[in-house]
């Protein structure tokens, strides 16, 4: 018998049935039967029968162990339907469970089986990654032994003196000193339901297990072992030694490797130990906010599903709107998830929940498998009212949901970009449908696709709130033109003069001030101004940035770095080429922090980015801003997100150009929404709040719509743009992305892929567009020579019909890699 993996077995061990032997069959016109995908991958479902000693305790969602193929390879599988009938005459049977219950609710099962059609991936593995590999592990769970005194010693404990006869030789039961010590200590110290923690007892009563287990022999005592999660308690001490458990490692075949997502994972994070509560000024919702209340309760009393756009201009109260929904289901004995971008999950956002609701549960970054694990069964048992976390919290096993939010519904860090490659908020719509609930689409800079769906889909509609909450006004924003600084030779300041005397001004009166600039590192390239030669990376199309180097925490000058694959290398001393003198370009937060506390002495700045910190640090660092010990946030869009300090008055963007210049479609919508986020930030709390926006293009529609705070002008525009083009929201499309080290394979396998296109697009009546095989925007990473097919139609239904008919056999056997991307965000 192959050895199967403790994991596998999972901690209950299997349950052996007796007659099960590996590869036996029986007719399946007499078996009871359970329908499985492998928990690996695999497109395909697999009928097994259920032995009669397992019928009881299986479950849909539940992991069983199975007999695979013709050589009988132990596999782990989901069940995932209890067909009626079989097509096949034999069936084998399953030859034991790995869960003692099921993993995933039925509601979340037919989610995944959804996203499995929709996104193209196998069922296996979009369960695989539902559940998170704590859960699967059952990480935490420990093994507590129980006694319990029996009827005897219990009519011993209250005067039979007989009682402690043997039942059958009638003679009296010998008990030593020991023994007697143990047994007046549990008579002086009755538990209330007559149970003892034995480890507990031990301890207490200074007997050791022995003794106790000697009671037991006489049948005294009895022994129970329970499997339980620890106390909170014991969980806090375990979080900082918490190993990471090593993980299921699915083989995926064709398709791309899918590590299972839970958050990104952290575990040596502390928790987020200085959060404080602090209790909120009470304050009347506004008019706005009332309506708005209002119009979205209606919804969720009408029942049925309804998706309801929020669209609420910056610091106008969406959050204290969402929370009023909330109360609303949260009074039926409902449950509500609420979806944050997981940047924008802050110790302010969690507080502000925490103490409206107090159950609340938080999945954040920073959670070591016992804590997500010991959540999970919490939100599963009904425990928690609200869950509050990233992309992933759309997969909360509630068992009644009542609404879901999300919140920046815009977010791009709501698609996954691995696979399953899906959109959080698009799952979140899906599961509201299913469940026939009402879903708040938050954001005061809505994507086109939700406005669209507002404009042309049944069960959408939208509630605005145009103004600030107390009347305060949208900050001031003054465009600085860079290329008019250049001609004044400020060529290398990366603060124009303006945003120079405002940052001083702003910090002599005591406020705080946010900067942004999106690109990290020192610069963003490596450059010969005499032979144009740029530094590439030798395992990517891209060029090297300038990062700086350290070592043992000291800045010890520069270095190479690609953002892609990760390789470094030094800054050479001169041009490979030419032996002339290179010189940096496009520079970076790094590069911005040396010059601004240069030039500002004694400025408390703190740069944030994904170099400088963990997301635990991050928090630490929001605290810290928050009570006022730094001065200046300096970073990439990390700080652009959600945050909400009074004392912001100043916003300065070092360059608001970074998007433009990226080959994507949406990169004139990421810009807008970047700029009134940012922007968002300050005069939240008075009307003292402005906004610097240093750019060379000041007449790019999305800049200078962004300055006037003039989200519907810029959207009629976007919208008229993109029809033309005909793309999204207008159309639909995915991205077929091949790879291999192979040039020659990669570019032979997409034509292959082209020609099937083809053929299923003649059958669809050509309702189709197909381009490529073409070069990817990165046509090589990590020493993958990459490829993409773009698919496009009217409407999502012609694609899904398209990938169907793709997967059934020619994804499985292509000889490369091959992605499949379906709503794609990241063009590159
Ligand atoms: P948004 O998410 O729309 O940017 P928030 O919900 O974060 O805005 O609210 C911004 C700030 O205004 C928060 O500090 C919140 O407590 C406060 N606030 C919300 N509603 C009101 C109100 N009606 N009156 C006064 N302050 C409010
Ligand atoms: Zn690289």
């Amino acid at each position: 018998m192959a050895k199967i993996s403790k994991v596998e077995q999972g901690l209950f061990g299997p349950i052996e049935p007796d007659k099960n032997v590996r590869g036996q069959t029986v007719l399946s016109s007499e078996a009871r039967i359970v329908r499985v995908v492998r928990a690996d991958g695999g497109d395909n479902s697999y009928d097994y029968a259920v032995p009669e000693e397992l019928a009881d305790d299986l479950d849909l969602g539940q992991r069983v162990q199975v007999p695979f193929g013709k050589g009988n390879r132990w596999q782990v599988a989901f069940c995932i339907e209890f067909p009626d009938s079989s097509q096949f005459e034999k069936l084998k049977y399953i030859h034991s469970l790995i869960d003692d219950s099921p993993l995933i609710t039925e509601e979340l099962l037919e989610l995944a089986k959804w996203i499995s059609q929709y996104y193209c991936y196998p069922l296996g593995l979009v369960l695989s990654a539902i559940v998170p590999a704590a859960v699967k592990k059952q990480a935490g769970m420990v093994n507590n032994q129980y006694i319990i005194p029996t009827e005897k010693l219990l009519n011993w404990f209250s005067g039979d003196a007989e009682a402690l006869t043997d039942g059958e030789t009638g003679k009296k039961i010998r008990i030593s000193a020991k023994g007697k010590r143990a047994l007046e200590y549990l008579k002086s110290n009755p538990s209330e339901n007559n149970e003892y923690k034995l480890n507990q007892l031990v301890h207490a009563s200074n007997c050791s297990k022995p003794v106790f287990r000697t009671l037991g022999k006489c049948g005294l005592l009895e022994f129970v072992t329970r499997r339980e999660m620890p106390s909170d308690e014991l969980i806090n001490l375990q979080e900082q030694s918490d190993e990471e458990l090593d993980e299921l490692t699915p083989q995926n075949g064709n398709y791309d490797s899918s590590p299972i997502f839970d958050f990104d994972d952290d575990a040596d994070v502390e928790p987020d130990a200085d959060v404080e509560p602090d209790a909120e000024p009470a304050f009347q919702l506004n008019e706005d906010q009332k309506n708005a209340v209002a119009a979205i309760c209606d919804k969720i009393d009408n029942s049925g599903f309804n998706a309801v756009l929020l669209h609420g201009v910056t610091g106008s109260g969406k959050t204290e709107v969402y929370m009023e929904c909330i109360q609303k289901v949260v009074d039926r004995d409902q449950q509500a998830i609420v979806l944050v971008p997981e940047i924008a999950l802050t110790p302010q956002t969690e507080r502000r929940f925490i103490e409206r609701f107090g159950n609340v549960s938080v999945l954040h970054s920073g959670m070591t498998g016992v804590r997500r694990h010991q959540q999970w069964r919490q939100i599963a048992e009904g425990k928690a009212n609200v869950i509050v976390g990233a992309r992933s919290a759309v997969f909360a096993p509630v068992p009644n949901l009542g609404l879901i939010v999300v919140d920046e519904e815009h977010e791009g860090s709501y698609k996954q970009d691995q696979s399953p490659r899906y959109h959080g908020r698009d799952v979140a719509i899906k599961r509201a449908h299913q469940s026939n609930i009402t879903i708040i689409l938050g954001s005061a800079t809505p994507s086109l696709e939700t406005l669209t769906n507002c404009e042309r889909r049944n069960g959408f509609s939208c509630v605005t709130l145009p103004r600030r909450v107390k009347d305060l006004p949208m900050p001031k924003v003054q465009i600085i033109d860079l290329k008019e600084e250049f001609k004044q030779g400020r060529r290398d300041n990366i603060l124009s003069k303006r945003l120079e005397n405002e940052l001083r001004a702003c910090i002599a009166a005591g406020k705080q001030a946010i900067l942004l600039l999106n690109r990290r590192g020192h610069s963003n390239l490596l450059y010969c101004p005499s032979c144009q030669y740029v530094h590439n990376c030798p395992n990517c199309d891209v060029s090297l940035s300038v990062h700086r180097r350290k070592s043992a925490d000291q800045v010890v000058g520069r270095m190479l770095l690609c953002h892609h694959c990760l390789h470094t290398t030094k800054v050479p001393d001169c041009c490979p080429v030419c032996q002339k003198k290179l010189i940096t370009i496009g520079p970076g937060t790094q590069y911005a922090e040396d010059q601004i506390t240069d030039q500002l002495n004694g400025l408390r700045l703190q740069r944030v980015d994904s170099d400088s910190m963990k997301p635990g640090d991050y928090r630490q660092v929001l605290n810290k801003f928050g009570k006022g010990e730094i001065d200046v946030l300096l970073g990439t869009q990390m700080i652009a997100k959600g945050l909400d300090f009074p004392n912001v008055s100043l916003v300065g963007i070092l360059n608001a150009d970074t998007a433009l210049s990226v080959p994507d479609y949406r990169s004139s919508e990421r810009t807008y929404q970047l700029i009134s986020q940012v922007a968002g930030r300050c005069g939240r709390a008075d009307n003292t709040g402005r906004v610097i926006l240093q750019t060379f293009l000041p007449d790019e529609p999305a800049i200078a719509y962004a300055a006037r705070h003039d989200f519907n002008g810029f959207a009629r525009l976007e919208k008229q743009n993109r029809k033309q083009l005909d793309m999204p929201p207008y159309s639909r499309m995915a991205r077929i992305i091949m790879s291999d080290p192979l040039l020659q394979t990669v570019e032979a396998e997409a034509q292959k892929i082209r020609m099937i296109l083809d053929q299923i697009n003649n059958q669809l009546q050509n309702k189709m567009e197909i381009r490529g095989p073409m070069p990817a925007a990165i046509a090589r990473l990590e020493k993958y020579h990459r490829f993409e097919l773009i698919i496009k139609a009217s409407g999502p239904a012609p694609i899904q019909q398209t990938l169907s008919m793709l997967r059934q056999g020619a994804i499985e056997n292509t000889a490369c890699r091959i992605v499949v991307d379906v709503d794609p965000i990241n063009m590159m």
